[in-house]
């Protein structure tokens, strides 16, 4: 019995949505030079409209009918100046027509837009990257019909849904005897090279070679109609390692991405034994918009024994890998298998742990044989890699060697050293990796903690990341040489200082024990202790932490967070007893001693924090003094 749905008018026309909108418009300009990849995304298309239904027969066979080969077929008619694509999947019903092809605004939409910059050149890549799609079409045509039935509806349900790109779309219900959906393309009058059969040829072997499913066209020079298959139509990762070429691993990669930069990398894997399975992991060039977004997709495309399953089974990879694409195919995982299903799997734990070091080794061969696109990978992904030191402590040795740091041993600070070449560079005599914290890496570079040892020459690592409090908090040591916080603890240089260094810092410190008195008395409670600093050549005055109390930075990052509960911690002044304002306070007395003492203070809080804590204050003391010193009267 069919029953029509009394509330859909027989044609309705209807606007775009506004982002829809701008996306065509955006895409008709920006791709011209790439106007081909429409039919990638069309056939794309049809792939997974045939992978949904194979995947829906699993459980209800007889959506299938008496078609139970999926295809793709493609026709031209040059003469037409048209060209269709069609598939017998899972089709559209008139709703999913409406919603899919012009009301609903893909997910990362808004985000999307958010990014443009206006930059043509820039603007294309984005658009590449965010994935064009369906409305593709409308590069190289100037009106697109979708004749589309959905499986298991009756032939009285098809639909068809047409636009000439020009901010609307109309939709009728109509018979329609065939399962699935064709596009059918107007060619615009200087696309007409898209209706020709060796172009087309071509282009399906270029782009869609590694499609799972049999793509036909017309046999050449045939009397009667008669198609052929026109590409390998066998699942790219099922065939030998050896057989593939780059371009095909690319192309595939473009395939499951829709990402229009070339992948860095990619390692393919066939594991037999107690456990089947294939995976295909990629490292993309560039981060996604949404990398930082919590609800955003990521994942493996998960297949079991070569059916398509589900996209984005995020169960395959921890979430600091989530940067990695590709696709896993199992053998041992039941065709039924739900995301609910994967949570509780121990297979997949299994899997997850073994797809987690190869995703690392194909990292590291990364960094090993090709350090210029380590750099680049470093730049997109190593904020995402670094959260892998805190989550995943059993492959901590795989990580440490992939992190890159600022240096003052380079000259930028957008170059990066590694762990290994720090440690190969260490003076004779140094024991420690020195690190210091800032709120950016060219804030740590001018750090006054970090002062006496680049007057030794001594490394430090610049960390000026949100992220790196709470990592440098996990981390111990590398290759046996522990991790040193330039802030915290007392700067022990170990056998890098001199006894004699040591001897004369001593006897300092006991000779001026009655200025250190003072000024804690001007401070009263700000600081815990006010003390000779072994880390100043340059700067008056820092404040310091104890070595296990929490650093300055990690205690805002947690403050940040929403944290109540943390611990006072008060910090320790050391004042530098070579600093001409440190001797000319010591023989300073009354209001004049409290300012200064108090004055020095605030700078190193500015330093360390990069604010003070009273502004106003802060401003007015600083101009009494300058007032002073210029000769005004106060
Ligand atoms: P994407 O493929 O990334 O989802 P597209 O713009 O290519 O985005 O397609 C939008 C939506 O239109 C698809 O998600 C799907 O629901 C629908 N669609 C497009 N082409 C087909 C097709 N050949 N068969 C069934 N549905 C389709
Ligand atoms: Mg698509």
């Amino acid at each position: 019995m069919t029953v029509d749905a009394p509330s859909a008018p027989a044609s309705e026309t209807r606007g775009f949505k506004a982002e829809v909108r701008e996306l065509l418009k955006l895409m008709i300009h920006s791709l011209y030079s790439h106007r081909e990849i429409f039919l990638r995304e069309l056939i794309s298309n049809a792939s997974d409209a045939n992978d949904k239904l194979r995947f829906l027969s699993l459980a209800n066979p007889e959506l299938l009918g008496e078609e139970k080969e999926l295809g793709i077929w493609i026709e031209q008619d040059e003469k037409a100046g048209t060209l269709c694509i069609r598939d017998n999947g899972i089709g559209l019903t008139r709703e999913d027509a409406i919603a899919h092809l012009g009301t609903i605004a893909k997910s990362g939409t808004a985000e999307f837009f958010g990014k443009l910059t206006g930059d043509a050149q820039k603007d294309s890549q984005l658009i590449g990257q965010f994935g064009v799609g369906f409305y593709s079409a409308f590069i190289v045509a100037d009106r697109v019909e979708v004749l589309s039935r959905r499986a298991g509806e009756p032939t009285s349900a098809g639909v068809r849904w047409q636009s000439a790109a020009d901010g609307e779309f109309t939709v009728d219900t109509v018979e329609r005897a065939e399962r699935g959906t064709t596009v059918i393309l107007h060619l615009k009058a200087d696309a007409k090279e898209f209706a020709d059969a060796w172009r087309l040829r071509a282009l399906v072997r270029r782009y869609s070679d590694h499609i799972a499913f049999p793509v036909r066209m017309a046999k050449q020079g045939a009397a009667t109609l008669e198609f052929e298959v026109v590409n390998q139509a066998q699942a790219l990762w099922t065939r030998p390692r050896t057989e593939i070429q780059d371009e095909e691993y690319r192309e595939f990669y473009r395939h499951i991405t829709h990402d229009g930069n070339e992948p860095l990398s990619w390692s393919h894997n066939k594991v037999e034994g107690k456990r089947e399975y294939t995976s295909l992991l990629y490292l993309p060039a560039q981060a996604p918009f949404d990398l930082y977004q919590r609800d955003a997709a990521r994942g493996l495309k998960l297949h079991v024994r070569r059916v398509f399953i589900m996209d984005d089974a995020e169960q395959f990879l921890p979430l600091y890998l989530r940067f990695i694409k590709g696709v896993l195919d199992s053998s041992d995982l039941p065709l039924n298998v739900s995301r609910e299903l994967l949570q509780k799997d121990p297979e997949v734990d299994a899997m997850r742990s073994a797809l987690t070091k190869r995703a690392l080794d194909l990292i590291s061969r990364l960094a090993k044989e090709e350090p210029e696109k380590y750099a680049t990978f470093w730049k997109e992904f190593g904020q995402v890699l670094k959260e892998g030191v805190g989550e995943d402590y059993a492959n901590r040795d795989k990580l440490l060697p992939l992190l890159r740091f600022a240096s003052t041993h380079e000259a930028s600070d957008e170059d990066r050293t590694a762990l290994a070449d720090y440690v190969a560079r260490m003076k004779e005599g140094q024991e420690r990796i020195y690190y210091v914290l800032a709120e950016s890496r060219s804030a740590a570079r001018s750090s006054p903690f970090i002062e006496r040892l680049r007057a030794k020459g001594i490394e430090v690592l610049l960390l000026g990341d949100r992220v790196d409090p709470w990592i440098m908090g996990q981390l111990q040591d590398f290759e046996g040489k522990p991790f040193q916080d330039a802030a915290r603890g007392d700067l022990d240089l170990g056998k890098l200082a001199d006894e004699s260094e040591k001897q004369a810092e001593e006897a300092a410190s006991e000779a001026h024990k009655d200025l250190f008195a003072r000024m804690g008395a001007a401070l009263g409670d700000a600081v815990s202790e006010v003390r000779a600093s072994s880390r100043l050549t340059e700067s008056p005055a820092c404040l310091t932490r104890e070595e296990d109390d929490m650093s300055e930075q990690m205690r805002r990052m947690l403050a940040a967070a929403g944290r109540d509960d943390l611990p006072p911690g008060k910090p320790r002044l050391e004042v530098n007893l070579a600093h001409p304002l440190v001797v000319r306070l010591e023989a300073t007395q009354g209001e004049d001693f409290n300012e200064l003492s108090q004055l020095l203070f605030d700078q190193a809080q500015l330093t360390e924090q990069g604010q003070v804590a009273n502004p106003g204050e802060y401003v007015r003391r600083l101009n009494r003094l300058l007032v002073k010193l210029v000769g005004g009267a106060t």
